[in-house]
């Protein structure tokens, strides 16, 4: 972190009052009628722009369910896509036919074919290397991890910050504190994609154990964070835990 970025991350503003995350594409089923599918999308409105977080894996789901939740493409301003795996972007072509009037933040290790296609869509792109300000009290922060690089979301909100993560590849406990330590700012919550799916109780214990220290006030293990550990969430965040999945809508305006 250098000193230009401090100036121009200072909290000049409030933070979103009422930020809505509806998560549009998962693969566990919350709300009746939509359709799960491994991958993980989300909407998320109230901050200055309107923002699609990944795609899901396949496009026809994504619109259905978007529609169902009317959510309507044209409605979004950027698309942010968290990595380059297919339960995540795959849902992007078809998204980009309905509106292709967007601007979208890729983790800039992503293959000049994908940018290339993009951009033949009609769609503007934005590559991201290091944290960045998207938008009015929304970032990324950066490209992370060695193997698999990924990008996360981070919103300020007037309670504290929301973390939005599509698989947590880089870890997620690296994730959060790397954007507290972007931020200086409570962590409010965090949501999406944990990839716990294969880690041992001991293992979602200590991740658990991490978050309290980070002081984390809200949960919500989606998309591959596993039952085990969704589980173990709930039990230790209590209240505290959101249940999310496919046509979840999270206000920060109803979080304490
Ligand atoms: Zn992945
Ligand atoms: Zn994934």
């Amino acid at each position: 972190m250098n000193e230009e970025n401090e100036v121009i991350w200072a909290p000049e503003v409030n933070g979103v009052n009422d930020l809505t995350i509806t998560v549009v594409y998962d693969n566990n089923p919350y709300k009746q009628g939509l359709e799960t599918a491994w991958g993980f999308a989300c909407l998320i409105t109230g901050a200055e722009k309107t923002i699609l977080f990944d795609t899901g894996g396949d496009g026809s789901i994504l619109l259905n369910n978007m529609e169902k939740l009317a959510t309507e493409p044209n409605s979004v301003e950027l698309v942010v896509l968290s990595h380059i795996h297919g339960d995540h972007t795959g849902g992007l072509k078809s998204f980009l036919e309905k509106n292709s009037g967007v601007t979208v933040y890729l983790p800039k290790s992503f293959p000049i074919k994908f940018k290339d296609e993009v951009k033949g869509c009609g769609a503007k792109t934005v590559e991201v290397e290091q944290p960045l300000e998207i938008c009015e009290n929304v970032y990324s922060t950066g490209q992370l991890g060695k193997l698999i690089k990924e990008q996360s979301l981070i919103v300020r909100t007037n309670k504290g910050l929301v973390v939005i993560t599509g698989c947590a590849h880089p870890g997620i406990v690296k994730i959060v504190g790397t954007a507290k330590d972007l931020l200086k700012d409570d962590i409010l919550l965090v949501m999406g994609g944990f990839h716990l799916e294969w880690a041992t109780k001991g293992k979602v214990e200590k991740i658990i154990a991490a978050f309290k220290k980070l002081g984390v006030c809200y949960a919500g293990p989606c998309h591959c964070s596993g039952e085990k550990a969704r589980s173990l969430f709930e039990k230790h965040f209590g209240k505290n835990y959101i249940k999310s999945g496919a046509g979840k809508v999270i206000r920060t305006a109803d979080l304490e």
